[in-house]
Parts: structure tokens; C-alpha cells; sequence
């Protein structure tokens, strides 16, 4: 806090305190040279008409006796007081009415003064609580702002963003193992920062910002701070969360203070960790959702699209859960740029291994290729915890080296501890590579469909395994034909599940919510059906709030009603025979590619290409 501030506050207490205080007693310093005298006995002298004048103030009364009197002892009092005529006395708590007509009448001169303090005092003394209150919170709002005593108020100060010296960021590449890619994308980042002019000579364009997008523990806090590392430039990193869990207001200060320091420091890389926090999208949600939350992001939009060319800031930020962000946050300029980071492969998850037992004292028989792959959707956050409780067991049996032995204790440990990981029996892993197989082999033996980019078996998010197609090119209008054959694809998983083993599975749910969807816009929306000929229907999807359904495009009867849902299992079903028949007469390469997969994990075009044409 300002010493400045305290300084006006202080002294206007000590002024009232000398006005209230010390200025009466001083100014009744004659009481000093006064005797007191009992109640009674100055009703005595004031019956002898021994008492020359008095002075009233509430109960204290002074007084003059024309001549001296010796005053008695006042209980309380040590010494009786010598003779004197100055002298004072209090009023009993009981009033004493006579006394006035008593006065009168021996003509003894009565003045009074008021009990009241001055105007000014009592002005004063109401204006200090106000002056406190506004005092105090001055205080607090200056040290919201950062301009406050950091350390006596702890979290309000600044923006609570970490400064990682440049020097002092020791991360680099090096320590982030596997992801390539991701690596890569970032490469072109850390040239610019390092020759923000050279780069900018040869007219390349950097991304202003970019955000890393993947599971939690897969190493994006890791891979922003080596970007830093690797340009050896200032390193801010805040987590969302921390914008918002103070009060109302605080956020949107702390996102300005953040850019304000980040851009005196520059070139510089502002880290956001976490940005679903305050990327929520605008109006989700009821109520008190908003406001703290929405301020703060709108200043976080301002402070990107606030950017001047020159200005060497790269915002870097984080999130699990891109699907949840605004969409203004990633609009051109903001952060327009993606890098997803997967769960590691087996390959992957080898190299994080290594790094991670680098400095660990390995026994001869370890392989750590066969714990990588024996931990399939273990993140590098996950293998880093299972070579620290391999190396506490380590400790714990006073062995010198960890050992195989250790590692596959400490993988058990790691795989029952987290019970929402994805652990995937062997049975399971076979049942999800033949289900992800259907799907890449009727793609690919279907016309017409999207190209197969990479299937893998490494769960991910809910799924267990994922195959990716990845359009040619940006499709507006969608054949029929074409719509028929994806639902074949969607559907192969299952149908290929059912082919091996006679049985389906939970896992195609997500393929099934995908196929009835899809089906239902056929025959409802784009008129694709014979049967029901070319009408829209829209059967009213739900209000989410209010559970009503909205306006409809075109009302239809019961039984219209039930001609659709026909026609919709009618089309699925046809979609399904297409894909059992495919598969069955290609059940060879089926094995082939869910065998390959148990193995490798992920597969891409032209590995599924090269198995495809062996079998
Ligand atoms: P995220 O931010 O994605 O949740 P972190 O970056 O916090 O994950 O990762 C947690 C820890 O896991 C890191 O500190 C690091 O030790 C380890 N880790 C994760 N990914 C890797 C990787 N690719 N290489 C090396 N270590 C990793
Ligand atoms: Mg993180
Ligand atoms: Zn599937």
C-alpha cells in the first residue's frame, strides 16, 4: 500500500484524538489548582451563603467560595486539599431540582456551558468511520491492481503471473519427448522470437497465437515452457483458473496487468494454462456464469486484437477441452493456430521413458521398449510417475539399480491407482483393433468415401481408438451416394466386431449416435428417402431450457411419423449389410490390419496402403 496513503489517514485520527481528548483536559487545567468538595458540603456553604458563583457543565460544577474553606475528604480521594475558594464538585447521579430555586435565591452568579463538543468535533467524528471504510477499501483495490503490498495481501498482488527468467528456463526440446509434430509447428515460433527482424525480413508470417490442445498430462505446459527455453526470451505463464478465483473485477485487471508486463519485457511469450477456464463460450450456462468469467475474457480478446505488427508477443496457451471455447478466441488473429498433442505411441512413450530415467540408475535387464508397449494411454505425465514408484521401490529394497522388475511393479501400481484410466486388457485391445480394422477397410474399399488418414488404438478421450478420415477437399454439398457409403464406415466397426466375434460391443455406441443422426437428416431434412419423397420435416428438436420443442417446419401425422422412423432403420440397415458384406468377403485383410494395428497402434495411409496390398 502506499505509504502515502496511510500518512492523511493517521494523522486525521490524531487530530481528533487532540480535539477530544487532550484539548479538554488541557483546557481544563484550572480544575488542576481546584479542590473538590463533597455534594454536600457545598450545599452546606451554599446554605451559608459562603458560595460567590458557579459555573455548569452537565454534572461538573465549578465553583468560587467567597470565603476559604478547608475541603472535606471526598471518598476516593487521598488527602484533603488545603483551604481554598476555587473549588468543584459533582452533581449526584440523582438530579437535584431545588438546587436551581436555592441558587436563586442566596444570588450566587450560575453560568453554564453547553456539553456538546464543538460542530467541527462532532463532524469529524462522523466522517471517520467513513473515512476508514473508504480507506480500506482503496486499499484492497489498489492492491487488486498489483499496485499493493504483494506480499502482505499474498494472491492479490499483480497479475499472479509467473515471470520464468529467460535464463532461468532450462526446459528445452530436449526434454520434451515425441511429438514431432507438435515440435515442429513450434520450431517456426522460437525462430521468429530468437530474430524477430530476420524473420520478418524474409517475410514470414507468425501465428500470434497458438493453442495446444490435448489430453491432460501429455506435456503442453511442458512443450510451452521449452518453446521458451528454446528462444531463450522472458516467460510468462498464468493458469486461467487463477483470473477468475478472486473477486468480481479482478480478472479482466489481471489479464491487462499480464499483457502490460509482457509487453515492457518483450520479445516475450505470454503462456495461458488451461484457457477453458475463462474460454468458456459467452452465454453457456444460467445466470452468474457470466459476468466475472465474460469480463475477463472479453479483455483477454481486446488485449490480442490490441497487438501492434512490431510487437514481439506470442501467446501460447493450453486446453482439454477446445470443444467448450468460445468461438471468438479462435477467429484470425487470436489464437488461429492449432497444435494437437496426442497420447503418446509406444514409440513415444519409449523416448518420454528415457528422458525420464536419464538420471536413474538402470539394471541391465531393463527394456523399456517392452514397458512402453505395455502402457498404451498413459500419457508422459503418467510415465513419469511410474519411474519415480519404480525408483522408490527401488529405494525401498536398498537395491542399487532399478530394475525390470520394478518398472512392471510400478506400471501395475500406476495402471490400478487411476482408475479412470483407460486400461485396455488384451482382450479388450483385440476387440478395438478389429473394430477400428472395419472401419479403415470399408473406407477403403468403398467409392467414393473420404481417405483414410491414420487409425490408431490409443484411447483417446472416451473412444478406445480412433480412425481419422480426413476429406480431400472442403465439402459443401454431400451426394446421397456419398452419405450412404459413410454410413458403412461408421457402421464397419460394429459389423466387423460381430464378424470375428459373433458378439458387439459398447465401444460403437458413439458410431451409432453418428448413424442415426446422419440417417435422420437424410430422410427428415434432405428428402433422400423414395418413401417419404422430397419434403422437410423438422421433427422439432428440444428447446434445451425450456423442453419445448421449437417452431416446425412442416407437421406430420402418427403414422407419418412412424413411416420415418421405418425409413431410417430401413436406410441404416441397408448401410450395415453393405459393410458385413465387404468385410466378410474380405475377412483376410481385416486380420491383417487389426493384427498390424495390436502391434504398431497406429497406423498411417500409407502403412494401411502397403498391409492392404501384402495380404
Ligand atoms: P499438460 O500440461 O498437458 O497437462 P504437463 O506438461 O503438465 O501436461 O506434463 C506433466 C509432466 O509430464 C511434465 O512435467 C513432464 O515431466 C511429463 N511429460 C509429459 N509429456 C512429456 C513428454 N512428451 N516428454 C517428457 N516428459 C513429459
Ligand atoms: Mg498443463
Ligand atoms: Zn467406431
Amino acid at each position: 500500500m502506499a505509504q502515502s496513503m496511510w500518512k492523511p489517514l493517521l494523522a486525521l485520527v490524531a487530530f481528533v484524538v487532540v480535539i477530544n481528548v487532550v484539548y479538554p483536559m488541557v483546557s481544563q487545567k484550572g480544575q488542576l489548582d481546584k479542590a473538590e468538595v463533597p455534594y454536600s458540603q457545598f450545599k452546606n456553604e451554599l446554605a451559608r451563603d459562603n458560595v460567590k458563583e458557579i459555573t455548569m457543565k452537565g454534572s461538573l460544577l465549578n465553583g468560587v467560595f467567597k470565603t476559604k474553606v478547608q475541603a472535606a475528604q471526598v471518598a476516593g480521594k487521598e488527602t484533603p486539599s488545603k483551604a481554598t475558594t476555587n473549588f468543584f464538585t459533582i452533581l449526584p447521579g440523582i438530579d437535584d431540582p431545588a438546587l436551581m430555586a436555592e441558587l436563586q435565591a442566596k444570588k450566587v452568579m450560575v453560568k453554564a456551558i453547553s456539553t456538546e463538543s464543538s460542530p467541527f468535533t462532532t463532524a469529524l467524528l462522523y466522517l471517520i468511520p467513513w473515512v476508514l471504510i473508504i480507506g480500506v477499501w482503496v486499499f484492497f483495490a489498489r492492491s487488486m491492481k498489483g499496485q499493493g503490498p504483494g506480499n502482505m495481501m499474498g494472491g492479490f498482488a499483480k497479475s499472479g503471473a509467473k515471470l520464468h527468467d529467460s535464463q532461468k528456463t532450462t526446459v528445452t526440446f530436449a526434454d520434451v519427448a515425441g511429438m514431432e509434430e507438435a515440435k515442429q509447428e513450434l520450431h517456426e515460433v522460437v525462430e521468429y522470437l530468437k530474430e524477430p527482424k530476420k524473420f520478418e525480413r524474409i517475410g514470414g508470417k507468425v501465428p500470434r497465437g497458438i493453442l495446444l490442445v490435448g489430453p491432460p498430462g501429455t506435456g503442453k505446459t511442458l512443450l510451452a515452457r521449452a518453446v521458451a527455453g528454446e528462444a531463450g526470451v522472458a516467460f510468462f505463464s498464468i493458469s486461467a483458473s487463477q483470473f477468475i478465483e478472486m473477486f468480481v473485477g479482478v480478472g479482466a485487471s489481471r489479464v491487462r496487468d499480464l499483457f502490460a508486463v509482457a509487453r515492457k519485457e518483450a520479445p516475450s511469450i505470454i503462456f495461458i494454462d488451461e484457457l477453458d477456464a475463462v474460454g468458456r463460450s459467452r452465454g453457456a450456462g444460467f445466470g452468474g456464469g457470466h459476468d466475472e468469467r465474460e469480463q475477463t475474457l472479453n479483455q483477454l480478446l481486446s488485449e490480442m486484437d490490441g497487438f501492434e505488427s512490431h510487437e514481439e508477443i506470442i501467446v501460447l496457451s493450453a486446453t482439454n477441452r477446445p470443444d467448450v471455447l468460445d468461438p471468438a478466441l479462435l477467429r484470425p488473429g487470436r489464437f488461429d493456430r492449432r497444435v494437437v498433442i496426442e497420447r503418446p505411441d509406444w514409440r513415444d512413450r519409449e523416448s518420454i521413458l528415457k528422458v525420464h530415467t536419464r538420471k536413474t540408475p538402470l539394471s541391465a535387464d531393463v527394456n523399456l521398449a517392452v514397458i512402453a508397449k505395455g502402457t498404451p494411454g498413459m500419457t508422459g505425465a503418467d510415465l513419469e510417475s511410474l519411474v519415480n514408484e519404480a525408483a522408490i521401490l527401488a529405494a525401498r529394497e536398498n537395491s542399487e539399480t532399478v530394475t525390470m522388475n520394478h518398472l512392471e511393479l510400478a506400471k501395475d501400481k500406476v495402471l490400478m491407482g487411476g482408475e479412470r484410466k483407460l486400461y485396455l486388457s488384451d482382450q479388450e485391445k483385440r476387440i478395438t483393433a478389429i473394430h477400428e480394422s472395419g472401419h479403415v477397410l470399408v473406407a477403403k474399399l468403398l467409392p467414393g468415401t473420404d481417405p483414410v488418414h491414420k487409425v490408431t488404438i490409443i484411447p483417446r478421450g472416451m473412444a478406445l481408438g480412433v480412425t481419422q478420415q480426413l476429406p480431400e477437399d472442403d465439402r459443401h454439398h454431400y451426394p446421397k451416394s456419398y452419405l450412404v457409403n459413410r454410413l458403412s464406415v461408421v457402421l464397419g466397426g460394429r459389423v466387423a466386431e460381430r464378424l470375428v466375434f459373433n458378439d458387439v460391443s459398447t465401444g460403437a455406441q458413439s458410431d451409432l449416435k453418428i448413424v442415426t443422426e446422419l440417417a435422420e437428416k437424410m430422410v427428415c431434412q434432405w428428402g433422400m428417402s423414395d418413401k417419404i419423397g422430397p419434403v422437410t420435416f423438422s421433427r422439432g428438436e428440444e428447446h434445451p431450457f425450456l423442453g419445448m420443442k421449437l417452431a416446425q417446419e412442416k407437421s406430420f401425422s402418427e403414422e407419418m411419423a412412424w413411416q420415418i422412423d421405418q425409413e431410417i432403420t430401413v436406410v441404416i440397415k441397408d448401410a450395415e449389410d453393405r459393410a458385413m458384406e465387404i468385410l466378410s468377403s474380405n475377412r483376410n485383410q481385416l486380420e491383417a490390419l487389426a493384427t498390424a494395428l495390436l502391434e504398431e497402434e497406429t497406423l498411417d495411409s500409407a502403412r494401411i496402403d502397403s498391409i492392404l496390398a501384402s495380404v
